[in-house]
């Protein structure tokens, strides 16, 4: 008689997934979760032009703000598990409402998401549990910005305390500069976001970004990134949501990444346990490593757009299996995550104009499928009456590739962008010249 002597591996359901969001961040998440045998169904809401392309996904065109509608949806999908893609649903409190509807959701509450959603809290928040972190004031009168932006003995910076798509954040040149942006914020630019302003002691040093996978109590970090957030090469001009990233970031030592998790994640997670938010979901560091150490530059509460595309393509098939553990609480917090040791690269194809105006509604071409370590995600993009796709936003595809090395995988990406068109095409090209030894500015790399 043949006796089996393997363990039997128990898993439980996990087959039906929603993901709410329409950029490519959700169909990155979705893209590395199909990967998994147990998924059968992924449901992106409302998902993008490009969210049916990718196995077991469909997209369901319904306002997800609509909650007894998005209720009356999902009842009967039998869903496994709700990962929750943008800043504003979580901040809103979507997380809280679905877990109150008994749906196990990967995705902070509101309590937990204000470290998004409230510059000036969560920069409270940082000093309450002693995390490094550059000097602010919070302001929200003019004759008070004025008196701290020519006292202060060191340039600052001028942030929109609210949620402002990632265009709230300046970095003006002079005093008066940043007291003009400052009484711009103040007047309404950004709405109810720019209420309060934070003025903030500007610092310098290598930007990095850290994921952590969260169930209330442990973590998991993902691979390193780094994003470009400039919309002009040289990393000039306005800032964007990102231009494209690169993954794993190579300005990090194991004993640096150590000294981050005992100085600033872990402080993070504690203060979190310390005021009673069950932070389940991801919570993402942007770090400026300057002269004195590591700084936190701002907590998000949910994976960065384009990082998300970036390193989704090296996370292995259990990522899903991850995300429902955090949902659950039940993370050991050293679980492996990754399926290969290539390094990622992202391109973004953006819209002329953007991050201001621009015009959307254009048929985009492709003349390339996608291939083992190829991926084009669709950020902002649609499908027409004709049925073609077309351009709907500022950012509108991501092009990432993987291979041994940057140099490889931006050449690969740069490539594929040749064969993608539609009008107004942008991108920048010098994504990742950090990390690409061929690489100099000024060249033509494109
Ligand atoms: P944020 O949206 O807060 O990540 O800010 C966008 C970008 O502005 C960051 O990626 C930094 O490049 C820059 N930035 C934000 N805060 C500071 C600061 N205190 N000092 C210098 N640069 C900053």
């Amino acid at each position: 008689m043949d006796i089996n002597l393997k363990p039997k591996v128990v898993y439980e359901k996990l087959e039906n997934i929603v993901i709410i969001g329409n950029g490519g961040r959700e169909n990155s998440l979705a893209w590395a979760i199909q990967k998994n045998k147990q998924i059968k169904n992924i449901f992106l809401i409302p998902g993008n032009g490009g969210s049916e392309k990718i196995k077991k996904c469909q997209s369901l065109n319904l306002d997800f703000e609509n909650k007894s509608l998005l209720i009356k949806t999902l009842a009967p999908l039998d869903i496994d598990l709700i990962i929750i893609g943008p800043e504003i649903p979580l901040a809103k409190g979507l997380g809280d409402f679905l877990r109150s509807n008994n749906f196990l959701v990967f995705g902070p509450g509101k309590d937990g998401a204000k470290l998004e959603s409230s510059k000036s809290w969560a920069k409270s928040f940082m000093k309450e549990a002693n995390i490094p972190t550059a000097e602010f004031w919070k302001v929200s009168s003019i004759e008070e910005s004025e008196s701290i932006i020519y006292s202060a003995p060191f340039p600052l910076v001028v942030k929109a305390d609210g949620l402002a798509s990632g265009k709230g954040v300046f970095i003006p040149e002079t005093k008066e500069e940043t007291l003009k942006i400052t009484k711009e914020i103040i007047k309404g630019k950004f709405g109810e976001s720019g209420k309060i302003v934070l003025l903030e002691e500007k610092i310098e040093g290598p930007e990095i970004s850290i994921f952590a996978l969260c169930d209330g109590k442990k973590y998991l970090l993902l691979p390193s990134a780094q994003d470009h957030k400039r919309i002009e090469e040289n990393d000039k001009g306005l800032n964007t949501g990102g231009m494209g990233a690169y993954s794993p970031t190579p300005i990090l030592s194991n004993s640096e990444l150590s000294i981050i998790c005992k100085d600033i994640i872990e402080p993070t997670i504690d203060e979190l346990i310390k005021r009673n938010i069950d932070y389940k979901g991801v919570l993402y560091f942007g770090l400026m490593i300057t002269k004195s150490g590591p700084k936190v530059i701002e907590y998000n509460s949910r994976f960065g757009d384009p990082e998300c595309q970036t390193i989704m393509p090296l996370m292995d098939i259990n990522f899903v299996n991850i995300l429902h553990k955090c949902a659950k609480g039940n993370l050991k917090g050293d679980e492996s995550i990754l399926s290969t040791s290539k390094v990622s690269g992202c391109v973004i194809a953006a819209s002329k104009g953007y991050p201001e105006n621009y015009e959307v509604g254009y048929p985009i071409t492709f003349n390339n499928e996608e291939f083992k370590d190829l991926q084009i995600f669709h950020s902002g993009t649609s499908i027409n009456e004709k049925g073609e796709i077309i351009t709907n936003g500022g950012r509108v595809l991501s092009i990432v590739c993987q291979a041994d090395d940057f140099d490889s995988a931006f050449n690969m990406a740069y490539k594929v962008l040749k064969t993608i068109d539609f009008s107004g095409i942008y991108y920048r090209k010098d994504i990742g010249h950090q990390v690409r030894k061929n690489y100099s500015f000024g060249e033509n790399n494109g």
